[in-house]
């Protein structure tokens, strides 16, 4: 499938920006794919590796002729990087984004722009605990939910070019407002890896042996611990107002997790973690609220209370 683009620009040739790059010239969306660096190692492995047609060390000489330019550097260096750019962007060229939280881009990147040059804010819902182009891979984004954050002043021919590229790259694409997009990642991904950074910065306090004894569950739970801590700790903190309501819930739900145990009240630690189960089946929030599901006990039972 052709989304009819002459010459895009990927600027940080990381996990996500190597991966819609590689992505695009595998399955043809551009005949030019441009990757920006600012890396001569990773400027050398794209060539090598043939992840990109062109290479460029400076932003603006990147993104000259291109029709589309992917923000795709950790979220904080966006605004820096897109004003990097601004001299060698043409008129009617989009500006969009990979950013895992939309709201401070959506305030800050649009007032940047020239007159003619349009921004649509993305979010491919793909990724790794790894960082770098040396993990990035043409299929990452295959049947990934892609977020995209159209502002009111995005014309709907430009937010249909947006979708057309982030489907191109193989994405489903979803809309919604900047604000509710950072309120639903916060449960879904944010508050998850912090969550699993709490659990990894605990086990300082583990006994010496137990880590002879982790198995598959300790993997499971805490794989995305492993994931940059500087890339999360910019995440998290942009999105700290929307992150607090999940933290604050499962802190509620530890709470009262712990005086069912403390009772030794098997039964309502049963029904605890049934009534978790069969949320999580159900997808995990009540969408007729908008809230979490109401079935998970937040106290302990009165029997608990004894
Ligand atoms: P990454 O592998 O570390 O790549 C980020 C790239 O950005 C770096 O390789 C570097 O590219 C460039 N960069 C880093 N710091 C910079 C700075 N201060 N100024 C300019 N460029 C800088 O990270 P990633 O996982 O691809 O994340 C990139 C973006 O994707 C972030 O905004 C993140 O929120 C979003 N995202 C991540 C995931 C995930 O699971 N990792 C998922 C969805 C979205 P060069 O060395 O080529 O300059």
């Amino acid at each position: 499938m052709s989304a009819g683009f002459e010459r895009i620009a990927v600027i940080g040739l990381g996990l996500i920006g190597g991966s819609v790059a590689k992505a695009a010239r595998a399955r043809r969306v551009a005949k030019t794919v441009v990757g920006v660096t600012r890396s001569r190692e990773t400027a050398a492995l794209a060539r090598e590796q043939e992840v990109v047609d062109e290479v460029a060390l400076l932003a603006a000489a990147g993104v000259r002729g291109a029709e589309l330019v992917v923000l795709a550097t950790p979220v904080f260096a966006m605004a820096e990087v897109l004003a990097a750019a601004v001299p060698g962007l043409g008129e009617g060229a989009i500006v969009t984004d990979v950013g895992s939280v939309k709201g401070p881009l959506a305030e800050t990147l649009p007032g940047l722009l020239p007159a003619g040059v349009h921004y649509v804010g993305a979010h491919p819902m793909a990724g790794s605990h790894r960082s770098g182009l040396a993990h990035a891979r043409a299929d990452l984004l295959e049947g990934a939910a892609c977020v995209l954050t159209p502002g009111p002043d995005a014309p709907a021919s430009v937010v249909e070019r947006v979708e057309a590229f982030w489907t191109a790259l193989g994405a489903r694409v979803l809309l919604r407002d900047p604000a509710a997009h950072d309120r639903e990642v916060a449960w879904v991904s944010h508050a998850p890896h912090a969550l699993a950074f709490a659990y990894a910065s605990a086990l300082a306090e583990a006994p010496r042996g137990a880590v002879a004894l982790r198995g598959g569950g300790f993997r499971d739970f805490t794989r995305i611990a492993s994931s940059d801590p500087e890339l999360w700790a910019d995440i998290l903190v942009q999105n700290r107002k929307a992150v607090t309501a999940p933290l604050l819930a499962v802190a509620e739900r530890l709470s009262a997790l712990l005086q069912l145990l403390e009772a030794g009240d098997a039964d309502a630690v049963q029904a605890f973690f049934t009534a978790a189960r069969d949320a999580l089946a159900g997808g995990g929030t009540n969408a007729r609220s908008g809230g979490v599901n109401p079935e998970i006990p937040t106290a302990p039972s009165a029997a608990s209370k004894e």
